[in-house]
C-alpha cells in the first residue's frame, strides 16, 4: 500500500472519506467542526424556544454533509434538511435511522419508493408532488412524512395560494401523509428592511392556515435575525452553521468555519516588463518579486476574481489571471526570501474571511463555499 491516498476517520464519522494527504496535496482546506457547533448553539439561544434543523444540501456547502451532520446530530440537531434525494439517501446512511430528513426540491417522478425506502420525508412543492407522494403511502401500506411547503412570495418552489385553496377544499388531500411541517422560504431575508420579508411572512400567516395543523417554518439563517416573529416553530438555517454572514450589514455573530491555505510551488524576480500569465493582462512596471501558488479555477476560485492571497498578516495580491491549477502572487511587500516552496499562503481565514473573498469575486460565500474543489487534503478539527 502507498500513502498516497490516505484514508481518514474526520470527526469519527465517514471513515469512506478519502482525502489526498497534507504532503501530496496542492492546498489545505481546513474544517473547524467545533465551530460549526458553537454556531448552531448561538442560532439555538437565539431562537428561544423554537427548534433549529440544520441544512446540509450541497455536500453540506461544500463542507462534508457527513462530517457536517454528524457533529450538528451532537449537538442535539435531529432535523435535517438537504436539496436532493440522492443527498437525503446518502444523509441516512451516514446518520442512521432516527433523525429526519427533508428532501428540499420534492421528490422526482418516478423516485417516490426510493425516497419512502430510505425513510426521507418529501417536501411538497406542488398538487403533482402531493398526488405522487399519497399515491406512494398507499403503495407501502403506510404514513408517509412531508413537510408542504407553500410559496409565500419567492417564485420559486411551494404550492402557489391557487393550489393552496384546491387542497384545502379536499378533505382526501393528505391521505396517508404524516404532515411534519408547514414551510415557506424568504427572498430577501438578508435585507431586514426589504418590505418583501413581511408581506411573505404575512402570506405564509394566511396559507398556512388552509393546511392541516402543524409546526410552521419560515427563517433561513437570515430570517432568524429578522426577529422572532419569524421564527415560527423550526428555523433552517445553512449559511450561518458554515460561518458565512446572515447579517450582511453588520458584523457577523458568528464564528469562522473554514480555512483554505495554497502550496508555493516556486517563487521567483520578474523583469521589468513581463508578460504575467495567460492572455498577458498585466505586465510588470518595474523588476517583482512573484510566487506561483499550487492552486486555481479547477479548486473553485473564479478565474475573473481580482484578489489576493495572505502570509502573516501581508497582502499578496493576484497578477494576471487565475489558471486552473495556478495563481501568480506579487510577493514585494515580504522581505526577500522570506516566503519558500511548500510554505501554505492563506485563501480564506483571518485574513481574509469567505465573504470577504466572495466580495472580491463578484459573488456570495455561499458559491465560494460550494465550488470548493475535490483536490484539497482536507482536515476536520475540532470534532
Ligand atoms: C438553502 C435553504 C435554506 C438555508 O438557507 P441559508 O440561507 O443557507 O440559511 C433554508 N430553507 C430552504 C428552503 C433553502 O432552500
Amino acid at each position: 500500500m502507498n500513502d498516497v491516498l490516505k484514508k481518514t476517520v474526520p470527526g469519527g464519522a465517514a471513515a469512506d472519506s478519502a482525502t489526498v494527504s497534507e504532503t501530496v496535496a496542492g492546498a489545505i482546506l481546513t474544517i473547524d467542526l467545533g465551530a460549526i457547533r458553537q454556531n448552531y448553539r448561538r442560532l439555538k439561544a437565539r431562537l428561544g424556544g423554537a427548534r433549529c434543523a440544520g441544512v446540509v444540501k450541497a455536500d453540506g456547502y461544500g463542507l462534508g454533509a457527513a462530517q457536517v451532520a454528524a457533529a450538528l446530530a451532537r449537538e442535539g440537531c435531529d432535523i435535517f434538511f438537504v436539496a436532493l434525494l440522492s443527498e437525503g439517501i446518502a444523509l441516512r446512511r451516514s446518520l442512521g435511522p432516527v433523525p429526519a430528513i427533508h428532501v428540499l426540491n420534492g421528490i422526482a417522478p418516478g423516485a417516490e419508493a426510493e425516497a419512502a425506502a430510505a425513510g426521507l420525508a418529501a417536501v411538497i412543492n406542488s398538487v403533482e408532488q402531493l398526488v405522487a407522494w399519497r399515491t406512494a403511502a398507499r403503495r407501502t401500506g403506510r404514513k408517509l412524512p412531508a413537510a408542504i411547503q407553500v410559496d409565500s412570495g419567492m417564485s420559486r418552489l411551494g404550492m402557489a395560494a391557487v393550489e393552496v385553496a384546491v387542497v384545502a377544499g379536499d378533505p382526501q388531500a393528505f391521505e396517508g401523509i404524516d404532515v411534519t411541517l408547514a414551510m415557506s422560504h424568504l427572498a430577501c431575508a438578508d435585507e431586514p428592511a426589504h418590505p418583501a420579508n413581511e408581506r411573505q411572512r404575512l402570506e405564509f400567516e394566511r396559507l398556512r392556515k388552509m393546511l392541516p395543523k402543524a409546526p410552521a417554518s419560515l427563517a433561513n439563517s437570515s430570517g432568524i435575525f429578522l426577529g422572532s416573529r419569524f421564527h415560527y416553530d423550526l428555523a433552517r438555517p445553512g449559511a450561518a452553521l458554515y460561518g458565512i454572514n446572515p447579517t450582511p450589514a453588520e458584523p457577523n455573530p458568528l464564528l469562522p468555519v473554514v480555512r483554505l491555505q495554497a502550496k508555493v510551488v516556486q517563487t521567483r524576480i520578474l523583469e521589468a516588463g513581463a508578460g504575467v500569465g495567460y492572455g498577458h493582462t498585466f505586465h510588470t512596471p518595474a523588476p517583482l518579486a512573484a510566487a506561483t501558488i499550487s492552486f486555481g479555477y479547477a479548486d473553485g476560485w473564479h478565474r475573473r476574481a481580482a484578489s489576493a492571497a495572505w502570509f502573516e498578516g501581508v497582502r499578496l495580491p493576484f497578477l494576471g489571471r487565475v489558471s486552473m491549477d495556478s495563481i501568480i502572487l506579487d510577493i514585494s511587500a515580504l522581505p526577500p526570501g522570506r516566503l519558500k516552496a511548500g510554505d501554505l499562503v492563506e485563501l480564506i481565514g483571518p485574513s481574509q474571511t469567505v465573504d470577504q473573498a466572495a466580495g472580491h469575486a463578484g459573488t456570495i460565500g455561499y458559491e465560494i463555499l460550494t465550488s470548493l474543489g475535490h483536490r484539497f487534503h482536507r482536515r476536520y478539527v475540532n470534532g
